[in-house]
């Protein structure tokens, strides 16, 4: 783990010409890191399951004057291979080189003890926080290779680094997800341009966290916000070197 520059201050055209995927882009943090890596000059490709979300950030991206960006609208529950392959080569064609992927939509599923977890809803959430971000990869890595350098960043949690009772299939999706970014990492360390690390927001204000911790008062997190500075820094070139790596965002 390593210390993240909380301070860092991004030049004002770091993701110039740069194109970059966020999942989960219309809502919360991935709705946050989808405006201000468009703000820094970067075309972002809004993927997401509700379209009047993405139309909505979208239209605030426009309105502030920063590259227009894609929008693709895309359930993650898809588990066939030809989904992934048609958005790589609507990427390749349209845009050209990806140069970043933020892998951040992901559900919390049932919280409850293991033996009272429907299975279906388990391999959903496998699915969606995990299985997706292999899909991703593996079809993306080739129009990530025609970049200069490219980041591609998973959204870990607390819960995937220690397990928890009650947070069963997202715990252990995000313990995968740890486990799919060392193995990246490794694989593409020397032998490529793409870099692979994942990021713990931790504790932040968002539709999610409330729906995780009820009783807690929203005030008590920062807004998603506060921890784009981290999240500029991964996806950007000034990350360059950084590889393998499972950051704290707070
Ligand atoms: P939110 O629930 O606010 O947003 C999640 C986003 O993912 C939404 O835009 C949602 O779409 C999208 N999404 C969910 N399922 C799918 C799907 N099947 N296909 C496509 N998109 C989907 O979550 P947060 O912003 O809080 O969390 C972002 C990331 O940070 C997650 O990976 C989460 O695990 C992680 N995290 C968050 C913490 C927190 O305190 N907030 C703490 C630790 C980790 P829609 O809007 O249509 O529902």
């Amino acid at each position: 783990m390593i210390i993240t520059p909380s301070n860092y201050q991004p030049e004002p055209d770091l993701l110039k010409h740069r194109n970059i995927l966020v999942t989960g882009a219309g809502d919360g943090i991935g709705r946050e890191a989808a405006r201000s890596f468009a703000s820094y000059g970067a075309t972002v490709i809004l993927l997401g399951r509700t379209l009047s979300k993405l139309e909505s950030v979208y239209d605030e991206i426009v309105s502030a004057g920063s590259p227009e960006p894609i929008i693709h609208g895309f359930d993650l529950k898809e588990s066939r291979e030809e989904p992934y392959i048609e958005l790589a080569n609507a990427i390749a064609t349209e845009l050209g080189p990806l140069h970043g992927v933020l892998h951040n939509a992901s559900i919390l599923g049932q919280r409850t003890p293991i033996e009272n977890t429907v299975a279906s809803a388990w391999n959903e959430v496998l699915q969606v926080n995990l299985s997706s971000g292999f899909l991703l990869a593996k079809h993306l890595i080739d129009v990530m290779r025609d970049a200069e350098d490219a980041s591609l960043v998973f959204t870990s949690s607390g819960v995937g680094r220690q397990g928890r009772a009650y947070w069963g299939a997202y715990s252990v999706s995000k313990f995968g997800v740890e486990a799919l970014t060392q193995i990246l990492a490794d694989e593409l360390g020397d032998t490529s341009n793409i870099r692979v690390n994942c990021i713990n927001p931790g504790g932040t204000r968002t539709a999610m966290r409330q729906a995780a911790y009820p009783a807690e008062h929203p005030a008590s997190n920062p807004l998603p916000e506060a921890l784009m500075p981290t999240y500029l820094y991964l996806i950007g070139p000034d990350s360059c070197g950084i590889n393998g790596q499972s950051v704290d965002a707070q």
